[in-house]
């Protein structure tokens, strides 16, 4: 048996990443940067006012000062003239500082009588003006890669970049294979159940930023699982659920590598999942997952995700893992590591009593996967462990 970081390792060798496209910014939220992005501009342009009230010059801003308003500057309109000693511009959030000018009264400390102004006896000692250049410069960078967010999205706009490149979406073919299986709505037999597990991965990787594609199921027959390959064509990424360990209907492995797979199989020390297997098909990278529904979603966080970020070029990184308190005692742990289904709140974590890999209900109520080292020592509640957020 190997450890589930070196099952990993295998996996990071399959794949790679994929190339680049340019999409408007528009439509590049949860997209991964592949190139860095360069500001074309200075942020802002020019000094500008962050507030409402008067551009004044520091020098004349005694309090109490009487100065002469001589025009007005407005965002997106600013003022063509020179502010002289005794003089000052009516000034609005925005708006570029006038020549002359380097400080802004807030109006709140300016009484106002026609186009003169009084400065009050106890002025604030802020000068309200966002400097040149001081959000961002020409030339200034987001380094790639990036998974761009609402906030990476709202700074490539301001630095007048309207189209990024990004790396391709992984494409992911998912196929459940299995005679007892029957899509949702449809009428199963009464020795049917339905095939879940290819919507909970869907939703997982496309989350992460793949495009997902649930194909047709797959029966227990040569002939349907290579009509089921076939399909996969042009997937970065075919994952098979069941049919993948030795049972006499457990035909994905055999039929895979009638196709050209190289077949690895990786006995893998770890809770909830059976042996991985896992090869190069033609161009794709192919994964076929233990059918438990528990197993196939847990190896999903595990396994799948890492690999869609390592295609998008985010780098061959384990699913990220947090801490928290234990919230219970748990006694000694078994010779796999464990990723028990758990809810987290406020710091705390509780494994849920039930951890059949079978149980959906309970996975649903989950939001973290608590991982439990191989062999792990009994625990005190308190103590601080490991888990993967759902
Ligand atoms: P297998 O790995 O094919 O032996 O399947 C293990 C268990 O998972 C069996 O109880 C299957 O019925 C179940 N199973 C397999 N594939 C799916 C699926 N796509 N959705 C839900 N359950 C599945
Ligand atoms: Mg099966």
């Amino acid at each position: 048996m190997i450890s589930v970081d070196q099952a990993l390792e295998h996996l990071f060798s399959l794949v790679a990443p994929l190339g680049a496209e340019a999409v408007p910014l528009a439509q590049a939220a949860g997209r991964v940067l592949a190139r860095d992005a360069v500001a074309r501009r200075d942020q802002p342009p020019f000094a500008a006012s962050a507030m409402d009230g008067y551009a004044v010059s520091g020098a004349c801003a005694d309090p109490g000062a009487r100065l002469h308003v001589i025009g007005e500057a407005a965002a997106g309109h600013g003022f063509g003239g020179r502010v002289g000693a005794g003089e000052t511009v009516r000034i609005f959030t925005g708006a570029p500082l006038p020549a002359g000018a380097d400080r802004v009264i807030i109006q709140e400390d300016v009484t106002r009588a026609g186009d003169m102004i009084t400065l009050g006896t106890e002025l604030d000692g802020g000068t309200h003006v966002r400097a040149a250049g001081g959000d961002f410069r020409v030339g200034d960078r987001i380094e790639a890669p990036r998974m761009l967010g609402p906030s990476d999205l709202a700074l490539l706009a301001a630095m007048n970049i309207p189209e990024v490149p990004v790396t391709r979406r992984p494409e992911v073919a998912l196929m459940s294979t299995g005679d007892e299986l029957v899509m949702p709505g449809e009428e199963p037999g009464p020795d049917q159940i339905i095939a879940s597990n290819t919507f909970g991965l869907k939703a997982m990787l496309e989350g992460i930023g793949a495009r997902a594609r649930i194909l047709p199921i797959a029966r227990d027959t040569r002939a349907s699982l290579t009509a089921g390959f076939d399909l996969a064509a042009g997937a970065d990424l075919v994952v098979t659920i069941g049919g993948a360990s030795v049972g006499d209907h457990d035909l994905v492995g055999e039929v895979a590598e009638e196709m050209g797979m190289h077949r690895a199989f990786y006995k893998i020390a770890m809770r909830p999942g059976k042996p991985l297997m896992a090869g190069r098909m033609g161009d794709a990278a192919m994964v076929g997952l233990p059918g438990n529904p528990v197993s196939a979603m847990v190896c999903g966080h595990v396994f799948l995700a890492p690999m869609i970020r390592a295609m998008q070029g985010l780098g061959a990184e384990r699913s990220s893992r947090l801490t928290a308190r234990l919230a219970c005692d748990m006694p000694a742990g078994g010779p796999r590591e464990h990723y028990m289904r758990a809810t987290q709140e406020n710091g705390a974590i509780t494994p849920a009593q039930r951890q059949d890999s079978a149980l959906l209900s309970i996975l649903a109520d989950a939001n973290a996967l608590l991982i439990r080292p191989a062999s792990d020592r009994p625990r005190k509640a308190g103590e601080i462990m490991e888990y993967i957020a759902l």
